[in-house]
């Protein structure tokens, strides 16, 4: 039985205009994927059109534990388990805690359990139990951020992405967040988090995933990576073929995929075409 999420060779925009032209990625339960690029790599928009949130017409395919929801509703994509907690915090800020956290369930058929998901939602964050009638905005940016996270939790997903949670919040707040990420993955839910800062991520995630102009340029295990290299390619420093800005490398462009591994992976490591070979079987 297929066990993962697989989006392949998704192309998303705004309008007419395509900003993701090829992106692919691949999350098995269990583990956590860092999704890293430079600001305007195409992140956001290839997530939400994953999530089933479309500007502009969408090409590829998008796959929830073997169910096609390619060009699916955001409910559909919902309920077939996979849940995106967008940028910016999105909750309602007039609403207590436990109304947002409620809200997350809204597109459930049953109700039946919904206690024993609000009961995993506090042991994961017991800051919302403390305060669940206290109104959403009053909270700190961290806390705010842990009811967006319960809120996709209420929906019971396979796969939670995550895009930026980390923005604006203090370093020992994050790490807890991601603490608490771990243990959803350790439980056996994929995990997928965008994250600006590649050394913060890299410790966190299993693999990683660098976007760049709208395209997946490079994939591997995050262990063995060199987060100088990353960052490299991200800041446009170093092409795919070693000699200057503007990286425009992909994934399968072979010859100069092999040169960029060997200086993001300089013990030799396990990149994405490795990974696929062992992605889990459906
Ligand atoms: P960031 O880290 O800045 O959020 P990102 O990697 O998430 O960057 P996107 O937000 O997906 O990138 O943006 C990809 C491209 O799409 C950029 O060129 C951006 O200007 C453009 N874009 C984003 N949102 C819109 C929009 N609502 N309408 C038109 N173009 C957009």
């Amino acid at each position: 039985m297929n066990t993962s999420l697989d989006v392949d060779s998704l192309s998303a925009g705004y309008g007419r205009i395509r900003v993701v032209s090829d992106v692919s990625f691949t999350v098995a339960q269990g583990e956590v994927v860092a999704i890293v690029g430079r600001n305007g790599a195409g992140k956001t928009t290839s997530l939400s059109a994953v999530a089933g949130l479309r500007y502009g017409p969408c090409g590829g395919s998008v796959t929830v534990a073997g169910v096609d929801v390619t060009g699916s509703s955001t409910v559909r994509v919902v309920r077939s388990g996979l849940s995106l907690v967008r940028e910016g915090r999105r909750i309602f800020r007039d609403m207590t805690v436990l109304e947002n956290v409620r809200l997350g369930a809204f597109t459930r058929r049953k109700t039946k359990n919904l206690g024993t998901d609000l009961e995993y939602v506090y042991e994961l964050f017991p800051t919302l139990r403390k305060y669940s009638a206290k109104l959403a905005g009053e909270l700190s940016g961290g806390q705010q951020q842990m009811v967006a996270i319960g809120q996709a939790l209420m929906n019971r997903p396979k796969f939670l992405l995550l895009d930026e949670p980390a923005s604006g919040l203090a370093p020992a707040v994050v790490e807890e967040m991601y603490d608490r990420l771990r243990l959803l993955a350790d439980d056996g839910m994929g995990v997928a988090i965008v994250d600006q800062s590649v050394e913060r991520i890299l410790r966190w995630s299993d693999r990683f995933y660098v976007f760049e102009s709208g395209r997946t340029a490079l994939a591997g295990a995050s262990g063995s990576a060199s987060i100088e290299s990353i960052n490299a390619i991200i800041l446009g420093v170093v092409r795919f073929d070693g000699a200057g800005p503007a990286p425009s490398g992909r994934l399968s462009d072979g010859a100069q995929h092999e040169e960029l591994s060997h200086a993001v992976f300089p013990q030799g490591g396990d990149t994405e075409q490795d990974h696929n070979s062992s992605r889990p079987s459906s």
